[in-house]
């Protein structure tokens, strides 16, 4: 039965770190995989994690089954750190959360969902959007169309053309929209043009779905939220996926969260109880140990400061490499106009260099990112930035 196959392509990401790893070159730099690290490259657990994991260790008595919801404190935490306190939506008690396998399994699982709503439904997606969700949505049989988001030319996002396609999407239809940090553009809406397109879902009716794999990696907690507040405030009906993978640093122990808003509780319960037997029919049931480290951080005041502190730390580091290469860019002669990655915000900017730029910098200069010229921003640091920017310097001039 197997025989029948043929091999699927590797996943290019997965391939540059490898051939990164074998690399020799002392001066080698990895901007490819997207992973928050230190100044010294590395991916830090953080201290208010190892804290709450003590805790947890200390008073854990039984590893039984969760259920498919996942922990309940899990869940009305994460969605009053994604809504605020007093969204209008949790006020009024149409909420519904299940704890997910990262932010990866929340998709999956509002993929099915809303194959449950609408077998039909077309799924909008950002071009470009991250790699997976095409593939993710797809997999749940669901059709994927994309609409305009951003110019590789100008380096600024195409929202006229965004709007104008977003005005022809179906009421039976899903719209992905980023929270913040768009992956792999870096390129977010604005406030006002969040309004816009707040105001263009409620007119035509469609479904928002909100991935926020990314809240605190921009402006802040409750600035990156602006978009998924005022949404959840004002439609019917709304998705939110959420992952703890960045912000929390618990990559692997992979918990996001699902959250539907239903028209009103008694709607939302019946919607909550397709989400669960979706879940029943995937994974059954979460892992429970991530959601119980950001529990316990979320839940404590002094830890959730703390949190919020080391997440600072992981921001500005962020914002301050994007500054540190547009200017060493400057320093070394550079002409071209760079200062687009100092404004985009999160994990990614395309650097804007043609494939064949990529590939040079890849082989006479040990510099590694994608073929896209997606660049990682957390790989570079204070003691790789000259080198890098040298080498950008040669390679495009
Ligand atoms: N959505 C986006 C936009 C992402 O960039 C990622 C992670 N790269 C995810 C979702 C999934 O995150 P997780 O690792 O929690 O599955």
């Amino acid at each position: 039965m197997f025989n029948k196959l043929t091999a699927m392509p590797a996943d290019p990401i997965l391939g540059l770190l490898t051939k990164y790893r074998e690399d020799t070159h002392s001066q080698k730099v990895d901007l490819g995989v997207g992973v928050y690290k230190d100044e010294s490259g590395h991916t830090p657990i953080l201290d208010c994690v190892k804290k709450a994991e003590k805790f947890r260790l200390d008073t854990e008595s039984t590893k039984v089954y969760i259920g498919p919801t996942g922990s309940p404190d899990f869940n009305r935490l994460m969605s009053e750190l994604a809504f605020g306190i007093d969204n209008p939506a949790l006020l009024a008690n149409r909420v519904r959360t299940v704890s997910t396998p990262g932010g990866t399994g929340a998709l999956r699982v509002a993929a099915d969902f809303i194959k449950r709503c609408n077998p039909n439904a077309v799924l909008w997606v950002s071009d470009p959007t991250w790699a997976n969700h095409t593939g993710l949505f797809e997999a749940a049989g669901i059709t994927v169309k994309t609409y305009p988001y951003y110019d590789y030319d100008t380096k600024t996002l195409k929202f006229a053309e965004m709007k104008a396609a977003l005005s022809n999407v179906s009421s039976d239809d899903v719209v992905l929209l980023h929270a913040c940090c768009h992956n792999p553009s870096g390129m977010d809406l604005t406030t006002a043009q969040w309004d816009e397109i707040i105001a263009l879902t409620v007119e035509q009716g469609f479904t928002p779905l909100i991935d926020m794999a990314y809240q605190g990696f921009g402006d802040g907690v409750d600035e990156d939220a602006y978009g998924v507040r005022k949404m959840a405030a004002v439609v019917n009906n709304m998705i939110l996926c959420s992952s703890c993978s960045k912000n929390f640093g618990l990559y692997r122990e992979r918990i996001g969260a699902c959250t539907i808003i239903g028209s009103d509780p008694s709607r939302a319960d019946i919607a909550f109880s397709v989400l669960l037997y979706v879940v029943r029919c995937i994974y059954s049931m979460p892992p429970a140990h991530g959601a119980a480290i950001v529990e316990t951080i979320l839940g404590s005041e002094e830890l959730k400061q703390q949190w919020l502190d080391e997440l600072t730390v992981m921001r500005e580091r962020i914002n301050g490499n994007r500054a540190m290469l547009v200017n060493k860019l400057k320093q070394k002669g550079v002409q071209r106009n760079f200062d687009f990655i100092a404004q985009q915000k999160g994990m990614f900017s395309f650097l804007g260099i043609t494939p064949d730029q990529v590939a040079e910098l890849q082989e006479h200069y040990s510099v590694y990112m994608v073929d896209s010229s997606r660049i990682s921003i957390a790989g570079i640091g204070t003691g790789n930035v000259d080198y890098l920017a040298e080498s950008i310097a040669k390679v495009i001039s």
